[in-house]
C-alpha cells in the first residue's frame, strides 16, 4: 500500500513539472515572437521617417568643413531610394567645384548649394551667386571662387582685391577649372 501511494506521489510530480515545463517553453516563444514582431515594427517606422545624415569632412578634400564657417559649402539633398534628407560639405568654393565639375547632375539636381557670401557671411545659393576668381583673397584651399550675393557686391570685390574675373555656377566646367584657380 505504501509503494503504491509513493508511485502516485512520483507520477504527480512528475506530470505537474511536465505541464509547468511545457507553459514556460509556450512562453518563452511568444515572447520571441513578440520582439520579432517588435522589430519588424520599427523597421517599418524607420523607412517612412525623414532622418538626416550629415558629413561633414570636405566631400573633395576629407578637411573638418565646420572648421571654416567663413568659406564652407553646405550641399542638402536626399539619400538614393528614400526620403531622408543628407547634409553633405566641402570646406570651399574651390573643393564644390571640383566636384561639380566631375559630376554636373548630382550637383545641379541637389535641394540646395550653400556658399556664404564675403561680405555679409550669410549663406547664398551657389546657383544664384557671382563668384570672383585671381583675387588676393585665400580660402583655406588657397586661390578660390569667392561667393559675392549680387553683381555689384561681386564688381566691389573684384575691385578691392584685384580679382580677375566674375563667373557664375553654370560657367564653371572640367575645362576652364584650372585655369579659373591660376
Ligand atoms: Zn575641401
Amino acid at each position: 500500500m505504501k509503494i503504491f501511494f509513493i508511485i502516485i506521489g512520483v507520477l504527480i510530480l512528475a506530470i505537474t513539472s511536465f505541464v509547468a515545463y511545457r507553459f514556460v517553453i509556450v512562453k518563452l516563444q511568444s515572447k520571441e515572437l513578440d520582439a520579432i514582431s517588435h522589430t519588424h515594427e520599427h523597421k517599418e517606422q524607420k523607412a517612412t521617417t525623414n532622418t538626416t545624415t550629415v558629413a561633414s569632412n570636405c566631400g573633395n578634400c576629407g578637411m573638418k568643413s565646420l572648421d571654416f564657417p567663413q568659406w564652407n559649402v553646405k550641399v542638402i539633398g536626399k539619400e538614393k531610394d528614400s526620403n531622408s534628407q543628407k547634409i553633405t560639405y566641402f570646406c570651399s568654393p574651390r573643393c564644390l567645384f571640383v566636384q561639380a565639375t566631375t559630376n554636373q547632375t548630382t550637383y545641379q539636381s541637389a535641394d540646395s548649394l550653400l556658399v556664404v557670401d564675403y561680405y555679409n557671411q550669410q549663406r547664398i545659393e551657389a546657383r544664384q551667386a557671382f563668384f570672383v576668381v585671381g583675387s588676393d583673397v585665400a580660402s583655406p584651399m588657397g586661390n578660390d571662387f569667392v561667393p559675392l550675393a549680387d553683381e555689384a557686391a561681386a564688381k566691389d570685390f573684384l575691385n578691392e582685391h584685384k580679382g580677375k574675373k566674375i563667373v557664375k555656377f553654370g560657367e564653371v566646367n572640367q575645362e576652364n577649372l584650372l585655369k579659373l584657380l591660376q
